[in-house]
């Protein structure tokens, strides 16, 4: 078996050989530490008869070992420069599929035809490019992928908000997006120092696993993640004040405290007090009121 990518010294050594210069733009901090890695794949619970989809593979660190420990791996890179470096570092494995692309405008339907035709169940694992990451997962999981979770390293301060809970100071809006479709999880909070160039931001390892069905029973999405964005307008004031200023054209008054006392929620609470099933009985009534 030759030497892992992910060390400081062939990390080095490879950068040297092509010249290559970091685009900060796309987010490029390679991973150094093959301990790291392992667990990054250990805790997407990776096997050999599994499929993986990484985005962004830079020069091959985790896509390595995405090959060794599962069946097939099809990665999205898209700096062009370093497709012919990829080529070379992975030359020893014959089971990963590198596609020069854009994972924003990948259509996942042409890629599950051409690579995912087998029965192995397709994981999610990656180290996120870290300017885009919430838009990432959250066309991921909009995208309804036959996927059975999405493993990812990124910033320590939004896994933590995307996994909070209610009354915490990280839960919000994003917290409520990313837990309707996934049970969301923080694994492991990742030092600065295992990346080259290191970043300025902590890092932590999000888990997140696909839900069958939705926690709650909406009949708007669009409307509830509406509402729910609007109790958050300003996180200091009462849900009465931010949904009457959201809804002020749609809504009389009455008509807010009626959805109060209907989901049994007291005005005077703040948004971060919620949890989801709220949220949700508030739009479904809320949108009967407005059709
Ligand atoms: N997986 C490598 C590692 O762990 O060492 C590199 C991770 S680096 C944080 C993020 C990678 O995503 C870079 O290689 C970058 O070029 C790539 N990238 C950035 N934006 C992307 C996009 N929209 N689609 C696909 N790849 C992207």
């Amino acid at each position: 078996e030759q030497k892992a990518i992910a060390t400081p010294k062939r990390t080095k050594e490879i950068l040297e050989k092509y010249g290559f210069s970091f685009k900060k733009s796309l987010g490029q901090n390679f991973l150094i530490d093959v301990n790291i890695l392992k667990n990054l794949i250990h805790n997407a619970g990776i096997t050999k008869d599994m499929n993986a989809l990484e985005i962004g593979p830079g020069i091959g660190a985790l896509t390595e070992q995405l090959a060794i420990a599962a069946n097939k791996v099809v990665a999205f890179e898209i700096d062009g420069r370093l497709l012919p470096i990829l080529e070379d570092t992975l030359q020893a494995y014959d089971n990963i599929e590198l596609i020069n692309k854009d994972i924003l405008k990948a259509d996942f339907e042409e890629i599950w035809e051409q690579y995912f035709q087998d029965a192995n169940p397709v994981k999610i694992v990656a180290n996120l490019p870290y300017y885009i990451t919430t838009p990432i997962l959250m066309q991921l999981l909009m995208a309804n992928l036959p996927i059975s979770s999405i493993t990812v390293m990124m910033q320590k301060e939004v896994a933590e908000r995307m996994a909070a809970t209610e009354n915490t100071k990280e839960y919000g809006s994003l917290s409520i997006a990313i837990q309707y479709y996934t049970e969301a999880r923080v694994k492991m909070v990742v030092p600065k120092t295992v990346f080259m160039p290191q970043p300025r931001v902590d890092s932590a390892v999000l888990h997140l696993e696909k839900r069958a069905t939705p926690p709650v029973t909406v009949e708007d999405e669009e409307f509830f993640f509406q509402l729910v964005q609007a109790s958050f307008q300003q996180r200091r004031k009462t849900l009465r004040n931010n949904l009457s200023r959201h809804f002020k054209d749609k809504l009389a008054k009455p008509q807010i405290e009626e959805g109060f006392e209907h989901a049994e929620i007291n005005g005077t609470r703040r948004g971060e007090s919620l949890n989801m099933q709220e949220f949700a009985t508030l739009a479904n009534y809320f949108k009967q009121q407005i059709k």
